[in-house]
């Protein structure tokens, strides 16, 4: 609706000012929770909205008398927000299991136990308890690194191979790359010149590391052939890169890794396999086909091999290391490594990720928990929640099959078969819903899909559903 600037003017000058209005009662009051300075921020920014919006003609005047009335409430949630940290906890209903934007991988409760017990106090970071000496930080999660590796059948890790543990996979990958080849050249077929997702793309990490890049092959097809006529006394690295999150199909051919470790063995070449997904466990019963497992890649004999601890690992975010020990000596002696150490927490939560592999209690991680929910489960906890629903809310509800992903950048194109609640409301459009349900504390994320917002509970912890509950029957019935 378009006003006139006498009529704007007008509506602004009915604003209270901000004096008089920390002066009031209710607004007042709220100086008894905060300190001063956030009360007097918060009001501002509550008057600077309500002037934004009536300038661009997004309130009348009935409207704004009604925001008026209850400016002191919207102050008061305005300065709780500006009280709380602005990274929360989220209820995850999108049916994406690694979802990069809500976190990637939960940790399992004796990786948070770890976690809070290391963190609450000191901790042997780096001494050595034995010797009373001082220790390297990463000592603590080669081990069991290695461990996980040899008896998931990766056996050659149990002699001459070292781990280390950085930030994150892509910084995993340039430490290699920078000190295993600048100045030298590195091969790589050009159907793996790819870009993960974030802008790390391998061409531009290559060039970053100092390293020349080979391109060798075309996008779809590359053979051995081509790598080996692309050897010269500059090569330093023979590289492969996990294509993550794109699948190629038809017309395609690709070296096996096995054939590449045996042209690198003639060649006096490295191999290293920017691997990725961090996989342990099989995952061919839920349909999902030639996912690359971080297992296998360090069988293969490659030299060294990259993986994320928060894909399908289920750890907290690091990138972790395994290859020949005199490999991993130089990444540890580069200058540059102690600029990718991750912090005590990421050791404590790893560490514990890793025993559950070890002591059989891989359940007890949410991200193979989820994966592994059979659909039955789903589709009882969907009927208990669309009851509830149906019973004291407005919603139109129907449980309806869907199809989960894993997500991260792993597993492209497969499918976890589950089931979902379809809601609709009768005075909400599915974009409204959605942004309705992102309002909520905790915030819920969901999908929409032809008109409807999709509740995927293969994400939603199963002790989270009473909350869901609540907060959809309060939003059902006030909407
Ligand atoms: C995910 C992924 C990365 C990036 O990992 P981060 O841990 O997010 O840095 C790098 N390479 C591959 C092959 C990946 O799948």
């Amino acid at each position: 609706m378009l006003k006139s600037a006498a009529q704007i003017e007008d509506l602004c000058r009915n604003l209270p000012q901000l004096g008089r209005l920390l002066e009031s009662e209710p607004v007042g009051a709220l100086l008894g929770r905060w300190p001063r300075d956030l009360v007097m921020e918060a009001t501002r920014s509550v008057l600077d909205a309500l002037r934004r919006e009536a300038l661009n003609g997004a309130l009348d005047e009935a409207g704004l008398r009604e925001r008026l009335e209850h400016l002191d409430l919207e102050i008061s949630e305005h300065a709780q927000r500006m009280a709380r940290p602005s990274l929360r906890r989220v209820i995850n209903a999108t049916g994406v299991v690694l979802q990069t934007n809500l976190g990637r991988a939960p940790l399992s409760k004796s990786a948070l136990r770890n976690l809070m017990e290391v963190a609450a106090g000191y901790s042997n970071l780096e001494l050595h308890l034995e010797a009373g000496k001082r220790g390297r930080r990463d000592a603590h999660a080669e081990e069991l690194i290695l461990r996980v590796l040899a008896t998931r059948g990766a056996r050659q890790v149990e002699s001459g191979y070292a781990a280390m543990v950085v930030n994150n996979c892509a910084g995993a990958t340039f430490l290699a790359l920078n000190s295993l080849a600048e100045g030298g050249e590195v091969i790589v077929s050009r159907g793996e010149l790819v870009e993960i997702g974030g802008g790390f793309r391998i061409p531009d990490i290559l060039r970053k590391s100092g390293a020349t890049l080979r391109e060798v092959g075309t996008t779809n097809r590359t053979r051995i052939r081509d790598y080996e006529s692309a050897l010269t006394p500059e090569t330093r690295l023979i590289l492969r890169v996990h294509r993550s999150n794109f699948r190629m199909e038809g017309f395609t051919e690709q070296p096996t890794l096995d054939e590449l470790v045996a042209l690198g063995r003639e060649a006096g070449v490295r191999v290293f396999e920017d691997q990725g997904t961090g996989c342990v466990l099989p995952l061919d019963q839920f349909a999902v086909r030639e996912e690359s497992s971080w297992v296998h890649s360090v069988a293969s004999g490659a030299g060294l091999v990259s993986a994320s601890g928060d894909k399908l690992l289920g750890g907290p975010q690091c990138g972790l290391l395994v290859g020949e020990r005199p490999l991993i000596e130089r990444l540890r002696t580069n200058p540059l490594a102690r600029a990718f150490r991750p912090g005590k927490l990421t050791y404590a939560a790893l560490e514990s990720t890793l025993l559950a592999y070890l002591t059989g209690q891989e359940e007890t991680l949410p991200t193979v928990r989820m994966i592994r929910t059979p659909g039955a489960e789903l589709r009882n906890r969907c009927h208990a929640l669309g009851d509830r629903l149906r019973g004291s809310s407005q919603f139109e509800v129907r449980v309806v099959p869907v199809r989960s992903v894993i997500g991260g950048g792993t597993t492209p194109g497969a499918a976890l078969r589950g089931y979902g609640l379809a809601l609709r409301h009768p005075l909400m459009s599915d974009e409204e819903l959605s942004r309705a349900l992102r309002k909520l504390d905790p915030p819920v994320v969901a999908r929409t899909r032809r008109g409807q917002v999709l509740l995927d509970l293969r994400t939603v912890f199963p002790e989270e559903d009473e909350t869901l509950a609540a907060q959809l029957i309060r939003l059902g019935t006030a909407a």
